[in-house]
């Protein structure tokens, strides 16, 4: 998506760890007309395909989520990186290894909220080695839900996570794919 790559070209910010920072538009504070635009586009790719959930991971996946998730008139839920007080019931849970902070972390959905009549579209705002994208298919997979595809912001395509999604068969839309960061010059997929 080309309105994405040029916001990425002109304001993200590429620091040490390989990691992108879209803090000033994507996910700390938020461009919403950028974002209203991006789930258009998603939206556009699998709106005619049946889904009644989307699924994220917090707290940065949320808001693009949040948009997808109105447009196709369905529910959006979100995987919680730790239990609150206010959680209750039984959960579904996968450990998902954190690309930008240490550690693991055990992601939970509420059994209630996803079941084996959901047809779950996920929604992230990166996609770089794909811990988070195995953790969301497995808790899909753990309630017997279908996953009709996945939707990112942002690939980093050298980082191999989007690629092996695709062998394997998922319906995988990334708006903008970064095929380098070296030296902190962003290059996209297809870009000369
Ligand atoms: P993965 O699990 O695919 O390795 O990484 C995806 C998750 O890590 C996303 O949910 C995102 O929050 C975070 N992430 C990975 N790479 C980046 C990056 O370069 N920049 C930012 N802001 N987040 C990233």
């Amino acid at each position: 998506m080309k309105l994405l790559e040029k916001a990425i070209a002109e304001k993200g910010r590429v620091f040490e760890g390989d990691v992108l920072n879209v803090g000033s538009f994507i996910n700390h504070q938020i461009d919403s007309v950028l974002l209203a635009k991006m789930a258009d586009e998603i939206c556009a790719h699998f709106g005619d395909k049946g889904v009644n959930k989307v699924l994220t991971v917090e707290a940065s996946g949320i808001a693009l989520a949040i948009l997808v998730a109105e447009r196709l008139g369905c529910m959006m839920v979100f995987a919680k990186k730790s239990r609150a007080l206010n959680d209750a019931g039984e959960m579904y849970a996968a450990e998902c290894r954190s690309f930008t902070r240490p550690g693991v972390n055990t992601v939970i959905v509420p059994k209630e909220y996803l079941g084996s009549d959901d047809n779950v579209l996920i929604v992230d705002d990166f996609l770089a080695v794909g811990n988070a994208a195995s953790a969301l298919r497995s808790i899909v997979e753990k309630a017997g839900a279908h996953l009709c595809g996945m939707a990112v912001a942002v690939e980093k395509g050298y980082q191999g996570g989007g690629d092996k999604i695709r062998k394997e068969g998922v319906d995988l839309l990334s708006l903008a794919v970064i095929d380098s960061m070296e030296n902190g010059k962003i290059t996209f997929r297809g870009q000369l």
